[in-house]
């Protein structure tokens, strides 16, 4: 699996060492963060190390006949704040040092937005292309029962993610619901809305990536109709945030997919281009003055570059190159550790992750809401909600960006500890 913030990187015996895990970088970025604020090492201590990890066998029968035991995950980092929330992850490469650094940065992401929850991940190592619908409902219902006893409403709320969806989540929601003998639509988000699912939570990351942008834009004085923006990755984040960005005024003048990128200096019109879900791949079949390459795209002169695609894309070996003025990671983690130095000595501001595409796990704390009082919201009103969430925490790291003269990151990252810690400080510890 693709971690966070890994980066081959030459050691001082010349040998490359191996990338950092996500659990690595996690645990680094908590440190930094500790350095920045006043708190207890007790509770810096305790955040280095999940409250709970579950390994279940999930045994499968295959379509046909034979049986086959995968492995499954589930890392609760921590809940001071409330249940943990995070995904669920069909990948070949799941395993528990991703799941434990992954349910880490859900931590700061829920505390980031303020959202009383705490950070979970997890997953069954599998290929899900290789299973067929009936093989992948008979492993989600089997998982669903193994973790039933850490999972539920109050305790842990899982989500979709790599190599699982709508469907999937609705039906980890079925079983759980059939064994407890009642329907609790809450034990999971990212549901379809016809079984307790919130309007506008598929749009949602790309949506606040498209707030946070123009704030940004906002911040550094770029009147929104004159900037120019590139995204890289035209899916689910980076298409909905391009045809926001667009509809908003600003020129969006290169978009990319696994096979290229399309530019036009006057700006694309993004609703014409066809998205991953309308048509996969299918950028660079739209008619553009000039065809870029996905390196290319993250070094063009743009006021904003939103990288939207896979983690690790802005390394030590092109950052140098970035000429944007500002980075909104719409991707997690496309960014490693050793770019963001590089960034930051070249005055590019960076928008971290956490706080950029949070209108996913935000809007699953509205379907959350929604799922405890049995009441739907209106599209009109999630996209109100978000946007009053996404401005609030834009403006709390904001305000850490001016009283500290820090890096965005950074910042947001202080603003999540702060609260994490001081509920930590506050409960005390048990007994
Ligand atoms: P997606 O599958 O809908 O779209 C991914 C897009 O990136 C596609 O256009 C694909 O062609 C392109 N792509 C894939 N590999 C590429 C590469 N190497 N170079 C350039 N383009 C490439 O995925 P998504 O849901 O939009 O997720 C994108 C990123 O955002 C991921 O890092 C994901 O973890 C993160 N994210 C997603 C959500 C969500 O709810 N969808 C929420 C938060 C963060």
């Amino acid at each position: 699996m693709t971690t966070t913030n890994a980066e081959p990187d030459d050691g001082d015996d010349g040998k490359e060492v191996e990338p950092d895990s996500a659990l690595v970088t996690a645990r680094r970025q908590l440190e930094r963060a500790a350095a920045h604020v006043d708190v207890d090492d007790g509770v810096i201590e305790r955040l280095k190390h999940p409250t709970r990890v579950q390994r279940v066998a999930v045994p499968l029968e295959r379509d046909d006949g034979s049986v086959e035991v995968f492995t499954g995950y589930r890392s609760q980092h921590d809940d001071v704040r409330g249940p943990y929330k995070g995904g669920l992850r069909f990948h070949p490469a799941v395993d528990a040092e991703e799941c434990i650094g992954l349910s880490m940065w859900m931590t700061w992401k829920c505390a980031v937005m303020d959202l009383p929850f705490g950070g979970g991940k997890g997953g069954v190592a599998v290929e899900p292309k290789d299973l067929s619908t009936d093989e992948k409902e008979r492993l989600t219902r089997r998982f669903a029962e193994e973790l039933r006893d850490v999972v539920g409403p109050k305790k842990d709320v899982p989500a979709p993610d790599m190599g699982t969806d709508a469907q999937t989540m609705a039906w980890f929601m079925d079983a759980y619901s059939m064994q407890e003998g009642e329907t609790i639509p809450g034990v999971v988000t990212g549901k379809p809305p016809v079984v307790g699912g919130s309007e506008g939570r598929e749009e949602a990351p790309g949506r606040s990536v498209a707030i946070i942008a123009r704030e940004a834009a906002d911040y550094y004085d770029y009147d929104l109709d004159e900037t120019t923006v590139a995204v890289q990755g035209y899916g689910s984040v980076g298409a909905n945030a391009a045809r926001l960005l667009d509809d908003w005024g600003a020129d969006v003048v290169a978009v990319s997919d696994v096979n290229g990128a399309i530019y036009d200096p006057d700006g694309l019109d993004t609703r014409s281009v066809p998205t991953h879900e309308e048509e996969p791949e299918a950028v660079m079949t739209h008619d553009a003055p000039e065809k870029l390459s996905n390196e290319e795209v993250l070094e063009l002169d743009v006021d904003v570059l939103i990288p939207a695609a896979v983690g690790n894309v802005i390394t030590a070996d092109n950052a140098g190159d970035v000429q944007a003025d500002v980075v909104v990671e719409g991707a997690n983690g496309p960014t490693t550790f050793a770019a963001d130095a590089i960034l930051e000595e070249n005055d590019v501001a960076v928008v971290p992750d956490i706080l950029a595409n949070a209108g996913g796990v935000t809007v699953s704390y509205f379907e959350w809401l929604q799922d405890i009082n049995r009441r739907q919201w209106s599209l009109e009103r999630v996209h109100d909600e978000l946007e009053t969430e996404m401005l609030r925490a834009w403006n709390a790291v904001r305000e850490e960006v001016e009283a500290r003269d820090t890096s965005w990151r950074d910042a947001a990252y202080v603003v999540a500890l702060s609260r994490i810690a001081e509920a930590k400080s506050t409960r005390g510890l048990w007994p």
